[in-house]
């Protein structure tokens, strides 16, 4: 049985897949409790319906004008994805994961066509972050994996710095960061409610802050898309 918090379609907004038109399924559930979570429905409201597979299968064939799925959440590598992936692979379907990297299954992995790992920075305050799992997958699946983090402080920015001296060739991609965090050492921007503003000012620092540091060479910096075009609604 799968709890599902949501199934639907929109475009990717951010990583290396950014403005791909996809079916999101996000489930339902996630250990690490990350401070700045913008999915925190999916993981402390109690709010999901319950999958069969099957029912996974019919709900994604009822979108038939889209052949991608990007699984997300909560933390998507709880769950029995293997299963989706072999019940509409031969359809032409690609898969995409979001996950923090913590969990790691080969079979899983190797069926998926992209693999975003978005590892929390220590602002997070993660719980169940498992560094050794990051990296065997880094390690065995890092041609088709891009590391994905947000930045919201420099502590943020030194551990992408880290991640990024350890695996030069996954490509890295540091994303505006968008929540609102009761933090003391966060910037103002993040102790405030969104505004589009504010969030592309500090895209915009963030891109100055990048250009000039030597240790961030070849990177991505990326707002996310839907954020600017929707703000923070969700199913977006
Ligand atoms: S790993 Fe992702 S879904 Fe889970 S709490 Fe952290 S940001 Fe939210």
């Amino acid at each position: 049985m799968y709890k599902i918090s949501e199934i639907f379609p929109a475009f990717q907004g951010e990583g290396s897949e950014a403005g791909r038109k996809t079916i999101f399924i996000r489930f339902y559930g996630c250990p690490h409790k990350c401070s700045f979570c913008d999915s925190r429905y999916a993981w402390e409201s109690g709010e999901y319906g319950s999958y069969t597979l099957d029912e996974v299968v019919r709900a994604i064939q009822a979108l038939p004008n889209i052949k991608h799925i990007t699984f997300t959440g909560g933390e998507p590598m709880f769950y029995d994805l293997t299963s989706i992936m072999l019940a509409l692979k031969t359809d032409g379907y690609k898969f995409s994961i979001e996950t923090q990297g913590a969990f790691y299954d080969m079979t899983t992995f190797t069926l998926l066509d992209n693999i975003v790992l978005s590892p929390k920075s220590p602002i997070a305050g993660a719980k169940a972050t498992n560094l050794d799992n990051l990296h065997k997958t880094l390690d065995n699946f890092g041609h088709k994996s891009i590391i994905k983090i947000p930045i919201f402080t420099n502590t943020c920015l030194n551990f992408a710095k880290k991640l990024h001296h350890d695996y030069p060739n996954v490509p890295l991609y540091l994303g505006v960061g968008n929540a609102s965090l009761d933090d003391e050492s966060a910037p103002e921007q993040f102790k405030q409610d969104f505004n589009l503003d504010g969030y592309l000012s500090y895209y915009r620092t963030l891109m100055d802050l990048v250009l000039a540091d030597a240790e961030l060479v070849d990177v991505f910096v990326l707002p996310q898309l839907h954020v600017i075009a929707y703000g923070n609604e969700r199913g977006k």
